[in-house]
Order: structure tokens, then sequence, then C-alpha cells
């Protein structure tokens, strides 16, 4: 059974100058229309209901709508699918209010993600964030008033002239805001956005490698074990949503660009809201061929620090992983652990992952 569903908020009150996800500036297009069209497909796609064990809503910037709005929505989802297990809302500090933190708490949110990125504010106005540092404080201090303390803090690395004493600042704030997970992310140039146009430059392969070797191992002495290549938790505090993901679960997904999971089939719906918003969903349908779906799954769970069980893969594909793949294990054996139960990256030889799974798919 499916047990997750992702939400796309598109509208975001400003446009970040490294951003490549589907968004739109709030004040350009109607959010009472979008959130009718989203409403609308959510309940087309008949999940049970209270079947879902995760809800995640993304974006865009989901504390970017009216107060109206986001109660909206929030009070739809708590009718149809009364307090999930993991109940997501990603926030940007400037915009998340003491009436979204109540909003959030009367319908059943029970985790935020916060777009902080930088803890120092020149670097945040290079990125074209909307806030500084001061305004996370005064965010996480909201959120730790109302109780609402599982919630993580997003962080980019890599960001052209930033130095180890930078980095060691950033993990040192994060900390300071006692959060309950992290993602530390590293900056990619991506086509169409001002960093692309202005020919702003990536930093090297190697110099990403050490700064993330420098935040692995920080944050490792804090308590925060990395789970996932990005991703960092305390114990217990893993995101179940992202999880699944990693897992090769399926999963629901509504909104504008917005893909989902099913059965053996992807879609992702139309990334422009003007079609969405008219009922006119041309979505990208790629059903995955069995051969595929094994390199999804091995592409996936290897981004775990965990890797993946051994009877898991059995279960999945009715095979042995260790005979299946035996000549494909000999290329990768010196960045690779395997033991009875599972196989897995060796944690210092995640940055070369790409290569690892191309030997082991050849
Ligand atoms: S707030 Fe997030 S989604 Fe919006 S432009 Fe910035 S990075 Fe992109």
């Amino acid at each position: 059974m499916i047990s997750s569903l992702y939400i796309h908020i598109p509208f975001c009150d400003r446009i970040c100058n490294y951003c490549d996800f589907c968004k739109v500036l709030k004040g350009t297009f109607s959010e009472e229309l979008y959130i009718k069209a989203l409403i609308k497909e959510i309940d087309s796609l008949n999940i049970k209901k209270n079947s879902l064990k995760t809800i995640y809503i993304g974006g865009g910037t989901p504390t970017a709508l009216s107060d109206n709005l986001f109660k909206e929505l929030l009070s739809y989802l708590n009718k149809r699918f009364y307090h999930p297990k993991e109940f997501t809302v990603e926030a940007n500090p400037e915009s998340l209010t003491k009436k979204k933190v109540s909003l959030m708490l009367r319908y059943g949110v029970n985790r935020v993600s916060l777009g902080v990125q930088s803890s120092n504010d020149e670097r945040l106005r290079f990125l074209g964030r909307n806030h500084q540092a001061k305004d996370v404080i005064k965010a996480v201090g909201l959120l730790r008033k109302n109780m609402l303390l599982n919630y993580n803090l997003d962080f980019i690395y890599g960001v052209p002239g930033m130095q180890k004493s930078d980095v060691v600042k950033d993990v040192n704030f994060a900390i300071m805001l006692k959060p309950t997970h992290l993602s530390f992310y590293s900056l990619q140039i991506e086509d169409g956005t001002v960093f692309k146009n202005n020919k702003i430059e990536a930093e090297s392969d190697l110099k990403m490698s050490e700064t993330y070797n420098l935040i692995r191992g920080l944050l490792s002495k804090r308590g925060y074990h990395r789970y996932e290549v990005s991703n960092f938790a305390l114990k217990g505090y893993e995101s179940i949503h992202n999880l699944n993901y990693w897992h090769d679960g399926m999963y629901y997904a509504a909104g504008v660009s917005a893909s989902g999971y099913m059965g053996n089939i992807r879609y992702t719906n139309t990334r422009s809201i003007y079609n969405y918003c008219k009922g006119i969903n041309h979505q990208i349908i790629n059903k995955i061929e069995p051969k595929d779906e094994e390199f999804e799954f091995l592409m996936l769970n290897l981004r775990l620090q965990k890797g993946f069980k051994l009877t898991d893969f059995y279960s999945r594909f009715n095979k042995n992983f260790l005979t299946s793949y035996k000549d494909q294990i000999a290329k990768v054996k010196d960045d690779v652990l395997i033991d009875s139960k599972s196989f897995k990256i060796k944690p210092n030889k995640i940055y070369i992952m790409d290569a690892i799974l191309l030997d082991l798919l050849k």
C-alpha cells in the first residue's frame, strides 16, 4: 500500500540565484486557483481515508501562501488524512510567522524543514535569499516556543569563496539551533539559473569532497549521524518520508511539476501552472523496465549509510544480489562493504558513488 504523499507549492517571495525548482514569484499567479486545482488533484488520487503515514509539503515555499489558503490546505489534509505519523512542511525563515506555526499545530504538522542555507548575511545575499541570519534565529525561536521541536535545517556548501572557517561557522550555527535533522547540499550550478547566466562556477569536486568530509566529521562529533549522502540526524529523527524515497518505495504526488511513483510507473505533472490550474495536466509517464528497476533500487539505496539488506533485494527481484552481480562486485570490492546481510558503499567513497554505480551496472 502507498502511504506517502508529496505536495508541491510553487510560490516564492523571491527567486534565489541558484534555484532550478519549479517555482512562481508570489503575486504573479492566483494562489486561490492553484489551491483549488491542487485539492481537486489530491481528491482524484482516490487515496484511502487516513491511510497515509507521511505527508510532505514542499516547494517553492509553502509558507509563502496567504494565511487563509495555508489554512484551507492544512484543514483539508487534516480532514482527509488524520494525523499521519510524519507531517512535514517546508518553510522559509522570513515567512514562518506565529500564525503559520499555530495553523501547523492545529492541523497536525509535526515536522518543519527550514531553508537556512547559510549563517552569513553576505553569502545569503549572494545566493539571492530573502532572509538574514537573525530571521533564522527568530524562526527557530518560534518553533521551540510552540514546542514544534522536530525540525530540519537546510544548508548549502561549496559557495564560491567559502573558506574552511566559514563552513565551521555554519556547522556551529546549525548546532546552536538544536535541530533534530540537518541537510547539507553542495551548490550546483544548474541551467536556467541566475548563477548559470552570470557564469558563476561551482567549486571543484576535490574541494567539495574536502568540505563534505569536514562537515561530516564535525556533525558526527555532535551526535548527528549521516544516514544519507546529504542528510544527518539525531538518532530516531531520520525523515520517514525521505527514507521511503531512498528505499525505492512508492508515493503519491500532487501539484505542478510533482513526481509520483506507483507500480512500475513514475509520473511527473506539467510544469505549467497555467495548464495545471485549467486541469490540463500532460504528465510525463515513465514506465520502469525491470533492468531500470534494479538500477533505481541500487542508485537510491546506495545513497544510504546502511546501504540495503540483501534479503530486500531478493524479495524485490527474486534473485540473489551477490551471485547475480558477482563480476561487477569484484570491480568495486575496494569501495564497498559487504557482509552476509547487507551491501553498502564505504563512507569515504560516497563521493565516487556515480562511478561505483556505473561499474555495478555494466
Ligand atoms: S525559496 Fe526555495 S524554491 Fe523558492 S526560489 Fe529560493 S530555493 Fe527556489
